[in-house]
């Protein structure tokens, strides 16, 4: 039987391959998306707590802002498809959506398969030949330019032009185990660091280590990070939860990118956090109306007197770090423990030792050096015919659904500049 030839091969299937496949399919290509694993978009469907944050509405400028990983890469892709055309995509294609705080874009369904399903069923209609169980070993090139691809059971597939689309190597058991990086490494690109972004915290406070407040979420708190010199490195908002190793919850995986570019410069030094619980007030503002709460409650010891101001299970800690007895009544309070108290409010430090590991991250920092791609193709500077797209690059963002537009945005351009250059090549 006679092998089948296409004109571009991509390689995984999730948000970036799914999209690069389609546009690649749609703008004339011949297309095989290959994946090793059993179904496709495995990531995509366990992504947004299972209801998948397809993209997020805000503007372009703030879609660049949450993205502290090389974002300014993503200009040119963006030009030609961006958030609103991913919002135009799936409503066209039948998946509505809808808005959620912080502009964050889900689908109405609150399901994630909905959008995998979508995504599929237009790969199907465009013609992509879709193999899974299908394991590429080595991306083949011969003088600069792309031409193949070999899979593990020594299978050669021949192509003009091949898209990278494996991930990173994050949350591995969902196929994202850093093969790409060798592929790109062949053909003479650099591979920056990998490390942990979108990442929960360790920390070595005392609370920490007796679990003392695990479980316990504080709502639209702001969190500061403090370099070893005492300068501030990046102030972010939002909820948090405390757990037995450490703390995390969105606000606290904003900053894990920061962590781990702090200590890569300092060393794996600890680092200071401090929760703002009412980041809307001033310390006096806080200081009266717990004072008055107080008085008001002569007869209450203070500790019951701030329930209701403050949370239930936050009030021991924050009393003896304050030096203040739980028992103490109104009259019996001092007046110079009790500021302690308030400023303890509004900035309570925690010991942070590090992030958990590269395999726990969300979100794989580092990869494919964006100086040696095009921004405005996706194509290889070290080889012609290949592509790449997705979290394989080394461009991440803050969750809120930009990890996603970022793979949507640079797969729709890969697919869209692979086309055009088997067309014409
Ligand atoms: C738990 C979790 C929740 C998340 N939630 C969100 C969210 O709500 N919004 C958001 O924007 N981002 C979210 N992210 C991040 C987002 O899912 C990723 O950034 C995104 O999936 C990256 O897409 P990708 O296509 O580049 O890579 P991946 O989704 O990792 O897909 C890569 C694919 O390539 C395949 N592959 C790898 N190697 C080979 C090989 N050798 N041969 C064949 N196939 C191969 C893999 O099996 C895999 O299917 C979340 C991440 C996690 C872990």
């Amino acid at each position: 039987m006679k092998k089948e030839r296409f004109d571009c091969i991509v390689i995984g299937g999730g948000p970036a391959g799914l999209m690069a496949a389609y546009s690649a399919a749609k703008h004339g290509a011949s297309v095989c998306l290959l994946e090793k694993g059993e179904k496709l978009g495995r990531k995509l469907i366990i992504s947004g707590g299972g209801r998948c944050n397809v993209t997020n509405a805000k503007d372009l400028e703030e879609l660049i802002k949450q993205i502290p990983g090389n974002g300014r890469f993503m200009h040119s892709a963006f030009a030609q498809f961006n958030n609103q055309d991913i919002i135009y995509f799936f409503e066209g294609i039948g998946v509505s959506l809808k808005e959620e705080d912080r502009g964050r874009m889900f689908p109405t369904t609150d399901k994630a398969i909905t959008v995998a399903n979508a995504l599929v069923s237009q790969l199907k209609q465009e013609g992509v030949h879709i193999r899974l169980h299908t394991e590429v070993e080595r991306v083949l090139y011969e003088q600069d330019a792309c031409t193949g691809v070999e899979l593990k059971n020594g299978e050669l597939l021949k192509t003009k032009a091949v898209i990278v689309a494996s991930g990173g190597c994050s949350v591995p058991q969902t196929g994202s185990t850093g093969d790409g990086y060798k592929w790109a490494k062949a053909a003479g690109h650099t591979i920056t660091d990998l490390y942990p972004t979108e990442v929960p915290l360790r920390a070595s406070d005392e609370i920490i280590k007796q679990k003392t407040l695990q479980g316990l979420s504080l709502r639209e708190v702001e969190l500061t990070l403090t370099d070893p010199k005492g300068k501030r490195v990046t102030t972010q908002e939002g909820d948090m939860i405390f757990t037995h190793f450490g703390v995390s919850g969105p606000a606290v995986l904003r900053l894990g990118h920061f962590v781990s570019v702090t200590q890569r410069k300092f060393g794996i030094v600890p680092l200071q956090l401090t929760i703002d619980l009412f980041p809307e007030r001033s310390i006096d503002i806080i200081s009266q109306e717990t004072w008055k709460l107080c008085e008001e409650q002569p007869k209450k010891t203070i500790k019951n007197a701030l329930k209701g101001y403050v949370p239930e299970r936050l009030i021991p800690v924050l009393l003896q770090k304050a030096e203040l007895e739980e028992e103490t009544t109104f009259s019996h309070l001092n007046k110079q423990k009790w500021q302690n108290f308030t400023r303890l409010l509004k900035s309570f430090p925690l010991t942070i030792i590090g992030t958990l590991s590269l395999e726990e991250a969300f979100i794989t920092g580092g990869g494919i050096h964006t100086k040696e791609v095009d921004p405005r193709t996706m194509q290889s500077k070290k080889a012609t015919g290949l592509f790449f797209a997705g979290e394989v690059l080394d461009v991440h963002a803050h969750t809120g659904g930009y990890n996603i537009t970022i793979a949507f945005s640079s797969g729709y351009v890969a697919g869209l500049h692979a086309a055009q250059y088997t067309l014409t090549s």
